[in-house]
């Protein structure tokens, strides 16, 4: 099933490339990863008990930068999804037009069964495999489902803690600069340890730049109404910005409940409930299943949790008339065409999530130029960068009549071919 996202995303690449005259050779490097690391990684319990875990890294393309992408802890993650999200990575980061290429990486494994403790000594034991492969120049992780600026901490501590030391004088080669643009090898990080201002809701705020601009375009009035799958990062931060700014949250879920009520959540108190419990509350609204909620009679759906929540057997029911992915490859290709057909508008992952590699992008060179930028300089720039990335891609759907994705695809891969040398 999973291996089938790769072969749809590359038959959709190809539909582009064939649209943007892009050569059949540059197409078939794209076709493989560079690399693909696969580890196990060692989890002693609290216990005492050691378990081994599937870890996997995989560098898809750096022709535009280093390899850049989230870490995922999931029990699902193995090599057909890390090798997915990487190359949507790589369209992506082209698709913003920032200095990045694409990979992607994960452990196997559920998070909530681990202590605090097991969870950090999984994160260092995985660190430490990919030592050698990671690093501010090379690959840069980040935070993806189930990790955030904690593990992401303890990844950069990681790191730095096994660079090569001066073994005559035993101190480390790096001068305390060096040190510094070492935390480079992770975004994501905590502000305490090297993070940006505004990467947390980076993703969220990206996405909400887009949908405005959605708005506007196709002058539909609000309040308008919204459906979120998944309350994580993402889905529990777009929903507070958007039912700030006129629009009504009237259903969220999270991985056990879905919540409706046609007149509108209170998001603030369904956020404090989750952030204690660990769920969304099951008193809040009515409770629809997670299933329903994708269906609901909305203006905005906004799928973000994981792959493939809209296929084929959904996508005739869902009565939205903007779906925002804001999660990764939320629709399988099939559901896609039938909303295509239906006349749903879309707004491809690689467009309306690529906030958070832009602010990823942002904390990356201010760790490495020694730089701070204030809350508000990162708003504007990210901003500038999403709005400027819809202007492109809706210029380039208009101009040969495609949809938002194709022409997404369009965009990166005009930007990916640049990159090459002449003959290649
Ligand atoms: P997260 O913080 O781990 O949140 C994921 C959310 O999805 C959780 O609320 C989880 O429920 C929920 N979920 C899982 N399965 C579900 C299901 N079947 N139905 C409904 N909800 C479900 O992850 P995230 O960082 O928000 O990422 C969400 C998506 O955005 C992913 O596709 C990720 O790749 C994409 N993305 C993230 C970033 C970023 O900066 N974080 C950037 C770009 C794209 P529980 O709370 O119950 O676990």
């Amino acid at each position: 099933m999973k291996n089938k996202l790769l072969d749809d995303t590359l038959e959709r690449l190809t539909n582009a490339a064939s649209i943007a005259g892009i050569p059949k050779s540059t197409m078939d490097k794209l076709s493989k990863p560079d690399r693909i690391i696969e580890v196990k990684v060692p989890l002693q319990m609290d216990n005492g008990k050691i378990k081994e875990l599937l870890g996997y890294r995989v560098q898809y393309n750096n022709w535009l930068g280093p390899y850049k992408g989230g870490i995922r802890y999931h029990e699902a993650v193995d090599l057909d999804e890390i090798r997915v999200l990487a190359l949507w990575m790589v369209i992506k980061s082209a698709v913003v037009n920032v200095p990045f290429g694409g990979g992607k990486g994960g452990i196997q494994i559920d998070p909530k069964t681990l202590s605090k403790q097991e969870l950090e000594q999984m994160t260092r034991s995985f660190t430490r495999l990919l030592t050698p492969y990671i690093g501010p120049e090379m690959d840069v992780p980040a935070p993806d489902v189930n990790t955030n600026a904690m593990i992401m901490d303890w990844i950069a501590s990681e790191y730095i803690k096994n660079q090569p030391f001066d073994s005559t004088q035993g101190k480390k080669l790096n001068s305390k600069n060096e040190q510094n643009k070492l935390k480079a090898v992770v975004t994501g990080k905590s502000l305490e340890n090297g993070g940006s201002k505004g990467r947390e809701n980076a993703t969220a705020m990206g996405g909400f730049y887009i949908l405005e601009e959605l708005v506007k375009k196709l002058n539909l009035k609000k309040p308008l109404t919204v459906a979120a799958q998944g309350f994580g990062n993402v889905g529990s931060n777009i929903a507070e910005k958007l039912c700030q700014n006129g629009y009504v949250i009237v259903a969220l879920s999270d991985s056990k409940h879905a919540l409706y009520d046609p007149k509108g959540l209170d998001v603030e108190s369904v956020l404090v409930y989750k952030r204690e419990s660990g769920n969304v509350p099951k008193v809040e609204g009515k409770e629809v299943t997670k299933e329903e909620l994708l269906e609901l009679p909305v203006d905005i759906l906004i799928p973000a949790a994981l792959e493939d929540a809209i296929t084929s057997q959904n996508a005739p029911h869902i009565a939205a008339k903007v779906v925002l992915e804001m999660a990764n490859g939320p629709m399988s290709q099939e559901g896609d065409k039938i909303l295509s057909q239906r006349n749903i508008f879309v707004v491809p992952d690689v467009l309306a999530n690529a906030g958070g590699v832009v602010v990823s992008y942002f904390e990356w060179y201010q760790n490495m130029h020694g730089e701070d930028w204030s809350l508000k300089e990162i708003k504007n720039k990210l901003k500038e960068k999403m709005v400027g990335a819809f202007k492109e891609v809706w210029e380039i759907a208009q101009e040969k009549k495609i949809d938002l994705r194709t022409a997404a695809y369009i965009l990166a891969l005009r930007r990916l071919h640049g990159a090459l040398p002449p003959k290649s």
